[in-house]
């Protein structure tokens, strides 16, 4: 029996003994860069001549190391070598399976530093947002094998039949094509794989092309724990190329997808044509994008909801699926709110994450990255007010930064209060009243998370009912979602309603088996 599930402590960087431990791993990590790494498919490194570096955003000059360009043939291997790993891994029982994920979450725990701070180097996170990063990805581990343990035998839940034995079981789908994007790099991939292979499934996993180190590193903890080769196969490269192909491959019974709506609605609709040789109908989980807000009325807290409104806009540079990169504050208030963000949001420390742990705001990804966010800042430019930023940022190192960026009075149909930026973008919408607030709010095409800031119970109360995102958080900000306690994923437009870290995702990678015999 394990016990109850907890969630990993977030470590306090006041401490100055944790911030020597986190220098040290990132010493340790420095020391191991510009490493060329394989991919790995059946068990067997897969080394090549065409690689692409993952470089340091803060110093692109710095490079982490340097990953294989797969090829569609490197697919077909990979899936053929999970296919023939699920034939014996999914009989292999649940207890056994769950003991693999609970050696890597307590590797991970070991090695906490180590992981947080490949992803200060690698994807430019702060060291409080990495390690929150890392803390998520071992509840995940630690979640879904509790969650997996509980759920395989259900036959409990079946009302009886006598003279008939009953039984409800939780079987696997088969091999699954993980596909996870850059911004969470260590919590989003594990959760996705740790998932996958708890429940019996095997797994053809290409970590986005910007952060696929962290990822290697979160692989070995399996593989060194002796998991059966093939169960677990990492490729790297072109997301088109190898990633539609692991989508499109006949064998692939499942697609576990997180990124942007334009790469997870291309899949819906791949996934979706029958292969020649294919038996089965693929189930394409795709969580999505978000234009997140926060809401304020004239009751709230108004210092309250400034802060929440810079956290939830700036944090990890805005490069969040749940960012409030919409603050919609009723006119009343406007102006004191308006205000207090831009003075909040000035007072950022910007820098390189490596620098230390005083950075609160880093580089963004990559050059194409930059260019996206300041061609979102020319079309602000035109809609609404600049209230701060607004430019590209030159750092020693050449590094990826951008201005905190705060657009005023910006129209609620307006494209930079429509549309995904993922950068230090903030715009501000001046509402009516509250009415027109929870309107403005629900006028995307996204629903994954949001905020409102208010004393008025009642109106916390409609919130509840008319606010349509699938996380919804009353004062406080809108990003932060806690494994098992928050449950996270969007509706509409920000994904397939599924929800990570809560008590019914691992039916997505199960299928149910109702067995009767009569007696
Ligand atoms: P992206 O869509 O560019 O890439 C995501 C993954 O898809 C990467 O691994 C990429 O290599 C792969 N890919 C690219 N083209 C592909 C193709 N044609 N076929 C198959 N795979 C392909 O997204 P990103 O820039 O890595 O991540 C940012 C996006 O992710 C944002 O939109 C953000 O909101 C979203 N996101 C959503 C959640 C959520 O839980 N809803 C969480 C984190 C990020």
């Amino acid at each position: 029996m394990l016990p109850a599930f907890r969630n990993e402590a977030l470590t306090d960087f006041t401490v100055p003994a944790h911030v020597a431990a986190f220098q040290t791993a990132l010493d340790l990590i420095r020391s191991e860069l510009g490493k060329t790494y394989p991919l790995v498919i059946g068990g067997e490194a897969v080394y090549r001549d065409d690689v692409f570096p993952s470089v340091n955003p803060s110093r692109p000059d710095e490079v982490v190391g340097y990953f294989a360009n797969a090829t569609a043939d490197h697919v077909n291997r990979a899936v053929e070598a999970a296919a023939e790993a699920f034939r014996t891994w999914q009989y292999v029982d649940v207890d056994e399976r769950a003991r693999y994920v609970l050696r890597a979450a307590a590797e991970m725990r070991r090695r906490k530093h180590e992981f947080s701070a490949v992803m200060v180097l690698e994807v430019g996170k702060s060291w409080v947002e990495a390690d929150a990063d890392t803390a998520e990805a071992i509840d995940f581990l630690e979640y879904y094998a509790r969650q997996m343990v509980a759920l395989a035998d259900s036959s409990d839940r079946l009302a009886p039949n006598p003279p008939e034995q009953l039984s409800l079981r939780y079987i696997p789908l088969g091999v699954g094509a993980i596909i996870p994007p850059w911004n969470f790099p260590c919590a989003i991939p594990t959760g996705m794989v740790g998932s996958a292979l708890v429940a019996g499934n095997s797994a053809v996993f290409k970590p986005a092309e910007q952060s696929p180190l962290v990822a290697y590193k979160m692989c070995q903890l399996f593989w060194e724990n002796r998991l059966p080769p093939g169960v677990l196969n990492y490729l790297t490269g072109p997301g088109d190329v190898v990633g539609g192909r692991m989508v499109e491959h006949p064998g692939t019974r499942f697609i576990n997808f997180t990124g942007s709506r334009e790469v997870g609605t291309a899949i819906y609709a791949q996934a979706a044509q029958m292969q020649p040789g294919q038996k089965w109908l693929k189930r394409a989980i795709l969580e999505m994008g978000g234009k997140d807000a926060v809401v304020v009325d004239e009751t709230a807290d108004l210092e309250a909801a400034a802060q929440g409104i810079v956290a939830s806009a700036f944090g990890f540079q805005g490069q969040k699926c749940s960012a409030g990169s919409r603050a919609i504050i009723v006119d009343e208030v406007y102006d004191t709110v308006a205000q207090r963000v831009v003075d909040l949001a000035n007072r950022l420390q910007m820098g390189a994450p490596d620098d230390g742990p005083g950075v609160d705001l880093g580089p963004v990804i990559d050059p194409d990255a930059v260019q996206k966010i300041l061609a979102y800042i020319d079309i602000g430019k035109q809609e609404g007010e600049l209230l701060l930023g607004g430019e590209p940022v030159q750092m020693a190192g050449d590094g990826y930064f951008i201005q905190p960026t705060i657009f005023g009075n910006v129209p609620g149909d307006a494209r930079v209060a429509q549309e995904e930026i993922f950068g230090p973008v903030l715009t501000l919408i001046r509402a009516r009243d509250y009415d027109d607030a929870l309107a403005i709010a629900n006028s995307t095409e996204y629903g994954l998370t949001g905020a409102v800031f208010s004393r008025d119970t009642a109106r916390l109360e409609r919130a509840r009912h008319e606010f349509h995102v699938g996380n919804l958080y009353l004062n406080r900000k809108c990003t932060g979602a806690l494994v098992g306690v928050h449950p996270f994923g969007g509706f509409n437009m920000s994904g397939t309603d599924s929800k990570a870290g809560g008590p019914d995702y691992l039916l997505l990678f199960t299928q149910a088996k109702s067995v009767a015999e009569r007696l």
